[in-house]
């Protein structure tokens, strides 16, 4: 039986826009199209899948190193799905790396997973902050906005307002990311050692590095003249057309290229040959 690599990321490990780049009519026409996922779900066939499936970094991976990759079915990519893919796994014996490619901390239930039932969960309905957050610029006091004004004694969104929720936020991740990094912890134990792929936004990519148990596992990015770093930032700038809107503008999809995943996933099989001996 070949050796398994877990892939847990968003969007950008799923291989979303991917398709774009198929040669056909159908795809060819989309290209000048507002091409975000909302669209390109109601387009999605065989071949699609097959395409997304075949050049997404993950399996070009797993092509080079003759290993077989795990990526979550659907796409998204917050921690609790990286826990429904990794948990769910029966046999994890033949299990060797877990990569985890960082996104957007403010994407995440507050308390990791829907399965929480404190009073905060229920009453903002599990809400991402992203999702908050969005409301509360708008002015909305939506039922958990609400909820949250109310703890903190507000009646308005105003200065008083914002400031107790930038540190209630504050909270908020870090205990997050504090539950994420004790999950990981207990996957090294029993399942494989784990790796981050940096953050493309790089406001997050400056909030994971705060990390040490983060950074210290954080692999380096080749990038296209041949130079490594472990920063998002840093890498994509060697390219000319790092996502598919560079290429494709009337599409508006900021996710990464063919030739973006094969960047991708050259960082990863350097890593593993480098640091594991593949
Ligand atoms: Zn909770």
């Amino acid at each position: 039986m070949k050796d398994k690599i877990i892939f847990a990321g968003d969007s950008f490990t799923w291989g979303e826009g991917l398709e774009l780049f198929i040669d056909s009519k159908k795809w060819i026409n989309q290209r000048e199209l507002h091409s975000e996922w909302p669209e390109l779900e109601l387009l999605q066939d065989e071949e699609s899948v097959l395409f997304r499936e075949k050049n997404r970094y993950p399996t070009l991976v797993a092509d080079e190193l003759n290993i077989k990759p795990i990526v979550y079915p659907d796409n998204g990519g917050d921690f609790s799905q990286h826990l429904k893919l990794i948990d769910c796994i029966e046999d994890t014996s033949d299990v060797k790396h877990i990569f985890v490619q960082l996104s957007q901390i403010n994407r995440n239930f507050p308390h990791l997973t829907q399965d929480c039932r404190c009073t905060l969960c229920m009453n903002t309905g599990w809400k991402p902050l992203g999702q908050l957050i969005y409301a509360i610029s708008e002015n909305k006091i939506t039922p958990e906005v609400k909820f949250i004004m109310e703890v903190f004694n507000c009646e308005r969104i105003d200065h008083e307002f914002l400031g107790k929720f930038l540190q209630y936020s504050k909270w908020i991740n870090r205990y997050v990311t504090e539950l994420f990094i004790e999950k990981c912890k207990e996957w090294e134990d029993t399942i494989a050692p784990i790796h981050f792929i940096d953050s493309w936004s790089a406001d997050d990519s400056n909030y994971w590095s705060t990390y040490p148990y983060i950074s210290d596992r954080t692999i380096d990015l080749v990038r296209k003249d041949g130079t490594r770093t472990k920063k998002w930032r840093d890498f994509i700038k060697t390219f000319h057309h790092p996502y598919i809107s560079d290429i494709y503008p009337n599409t508006v999809n900021g996710h990464p290229t063919p030739e973006l995943h094969q960047y991708m996933a050259k960082s990863v099989i350097l890593y593993l040959k480098e640091n594991f001996g593949y």
